[in-house]
């Protein structure tokens, strides 16, 4: 074990804090196994192969007559083969018998090739006069039917490990004939909000008071992300009472997330707090970034400890910048989620030295997706919850022009 000291990081950007945290190992969310049908959302926890060939027999995709090429190789309109029906396929069962040099056999859309026909002549080309048949068309057989496995092989790789699984994908599952699979459950993700200032929802204001809205939206933005938040009483600002419930906090979670306290103010204990629970301790305080200059990432044993600034909107941007890569590592899954590519449609202009995210609001008009920016300070509550995601504005860049492209990061919400 190294016995070094270990500094802790101050005003690193947002890219260099996540790649401090990487170099901790994290506890990965434990697995259970659950019916396919009930993965709609879930995280894979292995990756997943097919059970079986798909389809799992060589099946017809028309109406028709499972028939041996060679027979039927100069059937015309003008010259038609003319063959003995000699059974009919029924959907499934399998083919009753097989076939003999001039003969053929009625088969329906998905039913099981008689052995050694080699395709299916579609109805449309052939005259059926009950015993017998006259095929006028005989090209294209192979096309008129799907091989077994041609679409999937048995073993094959359907889903990788950290997979969210969607309607889409349990079709896929399912048609292969995977029943079950491991998924991984929703860890448990303690929520601290600290504050003498809040008051829960309902309760009325005092002067000085304002309601305490982080617990809901964080709690909201732990559910969505697939994680079971557990929320503890309001914490105050004093140090043993935080003390106190951020040990219990961390025994009783996988990870912990705090609101506030995060800054360098007399009162703002979340760093200390934390560096005294155990160790590796506090890894970054403070990121080159507006909204997240306060932001605590923090390790203790192989829980994470996120420390968000209590600025509602700071808090809720935060949390989508560091506390959400940083949990699904538990989950196995690294990566920014896919971004929209819209046009900008007014200027945005920002300081230089930090890296900004502005909420957006997208739209669309006839040339696409339009994203349309909710200034206003971090203050400003109402414009997080108008916004669809955030633009980013790289440290050194300042500005973007109305009509530019631009990325979209949609924000984390249920059935993303
Ligand atoms: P702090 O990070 O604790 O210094 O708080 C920064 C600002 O956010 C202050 O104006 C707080 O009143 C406000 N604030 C802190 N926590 C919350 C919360 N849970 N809900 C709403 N506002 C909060
Ligand atoms: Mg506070």
């Amino acid at each position: 074990m190294a016995t070094q000291e270990r500094s802790v990081m101050r005003r690193v950007s947002v890219r260099d804090a996540l790649a401090a945290m990487a170099e901790f190992p994290l506890r990965t969310a434990a697995r259970e196994n659950i019916a396919v049908a009930a993965a709609d959302g879930r995280v894979l926890a292995a990756a997943v192969h097919a059970v079986e060939n798909v389809p799992p027999f060589t099946r017809s995709c028309v109406d028709g007559f499972a028939v041996i090429g060679a027979d039927v190789a100069r059937a015309s309109e003008t010259t038609p083969v003319i063959l003995r029906v000699v059974g009919d396929v029924a959907m499934g069962k399998a083919a009753p018998g097989g076939l003999v040099r001039g003969s053929c056999m009625r088969i329906p859309t998905g039913g099981a090739l008689p052995a050694s026909a080699d395709g299916v002549v579609m109805m449309e080309d052939a005259e059926d006069d009950g015993d017998v048949v006259k095929i006028r068309d005989g090209t294209d057989l192979e096309d008129h039917v799907t091989r077994e496995g041609a679409d999937v092989r048995a073993g094959d790789l359907l889903c990788e490990a950290g997979t969210i699984v969607s309607p889409a994908a349990i079709g896929m599952l399912a048609t292969a004939g995977v029943d079950r699979v491991e998924v991984y459950r929703a860890p448990r993700v303690g929520v601290l909000i600290t504050g003498d200032e809040l008051v829960p929802l309902g309760a009325p204001l005092a002067p000085g008071q304002i309601h305490d809205s982080n617990r809901a939206a964080l709690c909201a933005a732990i559910t969505a992300l697939g994680f079971e938040p557990q929320p503890y009483p309001r914490v105050a600002d004093d140090r043993s009472a935080f003390d106190a419930a951020f040990a219990v906090a961390l025994a009783e979670n996988d990870a912990v997330v705090i609101s506030g306290g995060s800054s360098v103010g007399e009162r703002d204990y979340t760093p200390a707090v934390i560096s005294a629970a155990g160790s590796p301790g506090v890894i970054v305080h403070g990121v080159r970034a507006k909204p997240g200059r306060p932001a605590v990432l923090a390790v203790i044993g192989d829980k994470p400890v996120i420390g968000l600034p209590g600025n509602p909107v700071s808090a809720l941007v935060v949390f989508e910048t560091l506390a959400r890569p940083t949990l699904l590592r538990m989950f196995g899954i690294s990566g920014e989620p896919l971004p929209w590519r819209a046009t900008l449609r007014a200027d945005i202009v920002v300081s230089t030295h930090l890296e900004h995210r502005i909420p957006v609001k997208l739209t669309r008009d006839a040339n696409g997706l339009v994203a349309t920016p909710l200034f206003g300070t971090s203050a400003h509550m109402h414009i997080l919850g108008l916004a669809d995601g955030l633009v980013v504005i790289p440290e050194g860049v300042g500005a973007f022009a109305a009509g530019s492209e631009v990325d979209v990061v949609p924000y984390t919400r249920r059935n993303r």
